[in-house]
């Protein structure tokens, strides 16, 4: 039988609008074989989606998108195969929860003194018991009619430098690829061309990435077109990386992004699933 693959995708642990549960029945309902759940700093709902992918015969790997940083820049690294028990990854997942509950405050009172009031309680609701991110701030600008659009409340008010943005200072590179390494993962860079470096910086990263332990990068990702996916594939080479292939689907409502709707990873790059074991 051939695999499909979703290596990288959010449920309402963090940013995403379905459950674990409806989101390993909509990545079986289109195909998929093998899913990683890739919340946000957490990985809370791990337990849930791995009930569900057994309900539904998918194969679930246990992941997490980890912010990091270095050169004072952030950078995503998913972590797959982790094991989500694991003591080290588990405490630093509890820390990130209350950096960003006390980020979320600093957030809405920018807000507040923007004139828009009522951030906090909503994101908070929003959020419940999960991760709250700078896209449920994006929500609720969007729910209030302060922006049109989802990017243009990044662009206006919570992208670097915006009117309500709180500069973060996250676990450097090296701990969080260890924390993914330690505990029984593997740490491929996520949606490496988002960061907008140039090819001296993206080799410094990758460099940097490589000596601490990264294995992977993402090759594929949901809204890749054929030239990105050809740029990625060629760092994938250059460096001696796995590829991976991932979605990043938060929403059934974003109509481009799809699970397990991929682009194939191309057939010189070595596939992160080769990495990861049974
Ligand atoms: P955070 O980790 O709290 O900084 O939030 C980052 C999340 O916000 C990302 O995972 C995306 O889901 C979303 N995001 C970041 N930048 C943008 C953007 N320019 N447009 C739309 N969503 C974005
Ligand atoms: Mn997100
Ligand atoms: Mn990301
Ligand atoms: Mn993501």
């Amino acid at each position: 039988m051939t695999e499909t693959y979703d290596l990288h995708c959010h449920s309402t642990a963090s940013d995403g609008a379905l459950s674990p549960t409806e989101l390993v029945r909509r990545a079986h309902q289109f195909g998929v074989t093998s899913l990683a759940l890739t919340d946000h700093d957490t990985v809370a709902g791990i337990t849930e989606a791995q009930t569900a992918a057994s309900a539904t015969g998918i194969k679930l790997i246990p992941g997490i998108e980890l912010s990091s940083s270095w050169q004072n820049k952030c950078f995503h690294i998913v972590g797959l195969g982790i094991d989500p028990e694991y003591p080290p990854l588990r405490e630093a997942t509890r820390n990130l929860q209350i950096m960003r509950t006390e980020r979320a405050e600093k957030i809405a009172e920018k807000l507040e003194k923007k004139g828009i009031s009522g951030a906090l309680e909503a994101v908070k609701k929003a959020a419940g018991d999960g991760m709250i991110t700078r896209s449920h701030f994006a929500d609720f600008l969007l729910s209030q009619f302060h922006v049109s659009a989802q990017q243009e409340a990044f662009d206006r008010y919570l992208g670097a430098g915006k009117a309500a943005f709180v500069p973060t200072t996250w676990s450097e590179l090296d701990r969080v690829v260890n924390w993914i390494t330690e505990s029984g993962g593997i740490a491929v860079l996520a949606h490496p061309l988002r960061y907008n470096l140039t090819a001296s910086w993206m080799k410094r990263l990758l460099t940097a990435f490589k000596e601490v332990g990264g294995l992977g990068i993402e090759v594929v990702t949901g809204h890749y077109n054929a030239d990105e996916i050809r740029r990625s594939a060629n760092y994938a080479t250059k460096f001696e990386l796995a590829g991976s292939i991932g979605s990043d689907f938060h929403n059934p409502a974003n109509q481009w992004v799809e699970l397990g709707k991929l682009a194939p990873l191309p057939a010189n790059i070595k596939p992160i699933w080769e990495l990861l074991g049974n």
